[in-house]
């Protein structure tokens, strides 16, 4: 009897073949437990007639004040300390009157990093004319000459794209192509952590790629280069089309919604770098996604063969792994690469591999489920329409590799 039933459980557990979501010894380890954060005063500074605000979502300035008649300045501070050197700034300047000013953006301890942007409406942003402002001058102090008038002003340091813009664009691609947009958990003050599959049909037994973007709330071109990839393989196109129905795509665009709404530089409200709590996910956002994912790949039987993770920095890069570490689909990256490097305007990524350090997405991938992992880095500055261009391509390449794997 005993071994009978010794025997069911063996059967049992074979049959299940269920993945655990493991605690990742990663050659670096980095402390993710919770830090004390400062929240920006939310408010409208009027000097002179001339006011700034930070109360709209995704804002930051933390004071303001007037240097002499023509000179203001804004203060830009992070959320917590040590921090990657990357100030975001975004705020609303309303005038009483047409004026010219010199605008100063102090980052305290810190270096500017992104290239003024302007906008009326917070939809069609402009980059200031170059003859305004002086990138190589701009060092803990930017300055941008401004010309005002009676229309409110958003200058920020990339695009504004709030946790509301996130669910608009959800909700758009839910409704056009029948998808079901969930809410899988809350973040640490209480935001909705975004999900979406957006493959099409049975989900059973598929392999999955799983898809993330804005754990760094200011790396905008990043997440716009992710939306323009989703929109390739939610196209209506032979290649598209018989890519969803053969492949699980589960859609996690927004890991830090807190940090995107307050206006943070690149942490969470439990003051972490999101991108480092792979091995013990010690952070409402990251456990959150880990579990959804392992539960569903078990609930669907699922494979996860790739993990893509879309980010922002000075250029355009891809970083991979080594040649050391292989996934269950290699040689996919190279592959991959080498078509995107074939298009028409051979795109010439530029790759570059490291070896497991970090608790990352791109070694999660691999040590979690064996997959493949990759950062998608687009630069700060690409140009819009080129860096959409760019993740097309790279969706379509994906796709014709994929789709007879
Ligand atoms: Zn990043």
């Amino acid at each position: 009897m005993r071994v009978f039933t010794l025997l069911f459980f063996i059967l049992v557990l074979a049959g299940c073949k269920s993945t655990k979501l493991l605690k990742h010894n990663f050659p670096t380890p980095v402390d993710t437990g919770d830090q004390t954060i400062s929240y920006q005063e939310k408010k409208t500074y009027t000097i002179d007639g001339l006011s700034a605000s930070n109360q709209f979502d995704a804002a930051r300035m933390n004071d303001f004040v007037q240097l002499n008649d023509s000179t203001f300045r804004v203060t830009i501070l992070p959320e917590n300390e040590p921090i990657n050197k990357s100030p975001h700034y975004a705020f609303l300047l309303s005038s009483d009157k047409e004026r010219a000013i010199d605008l100063e953006l102090y980052y305290g301890a810190y270096k500017h990093r992104y290239y003024p942007k302007l906008s009326y409406d917070k939809k069609l942003w402009t980059p200031i004319d170059s003859i305004a402002f002086d990138t190589l001058k701009a060092g803990n102090i930017a300055t941008l000459r401004l010309k005002l008038d009676q229309r409110p002003l958003y200058i920020a340091a990339e695009e504004i794209k709030d946790c509301k813009h996130t669910r608009s664009w959800m909700q758009q691609l839910a409704t056009k192509h029948k998808l079901q947009l969930s809410t899988i958990g809350k973040s640490k003050l209480d935001r909705d952590m975004l999900f979406m599959d957006i493959g099409s049909g049975n989900k059973n037994d598929k392999p999955t790629i799983v898809l993330m973007s804005r754990a760094h709330p200011p790396e905008i071109s990043g997440y716009m280069a992710m939306e323009a990839f989703v929109e390739e393989l939610l196209r209506d196109s032979p290649l598209s089309n018989n890519f969803r129905s053969k492949y699980r795509l589960m859609l996690y665009p927004l890991l830090n919604p807190d940090g995107v709404d307050l206006g943070h530089w690149r942490h969470n409200a439990g003051g972490i770098d999101l991108n480092r709590d792979w091995a013990n996910y010690k952070q409402a956002e990251i456990s959150t996604v880990a579990n959804h994912i392992i539960r569903e790949v078990n609930n669907y039987k699922n494979k996860v063969i790739m993990g893509i993770d879309f980010h922002s920095t000075q250029e355009d890069v891809i970083y991979t792994h080594t040649d050391n570490v292989k996934s269950s689909i290699t040689p996919f990256k190279d592959l991959w690469i080498q078509a995107m490097d074939d298009d028409a305007l051979q795109l010439n990524p530029n790759e570059e591999a490291y070896d497991l350090g970090k608790p990352m997405t791109k070694g999660w991938f691999f040590l979690q489920f064996g997959a493949e992992g990759i950062i998608y880095e687009v630069g700060d500055e690409t140009d819009r329409e080129f860096l959409k261009y760019k993740a097309e391509v790279a969706a379509r390449e994906m796709m014709k590799l994929l789709v007879f794997y």
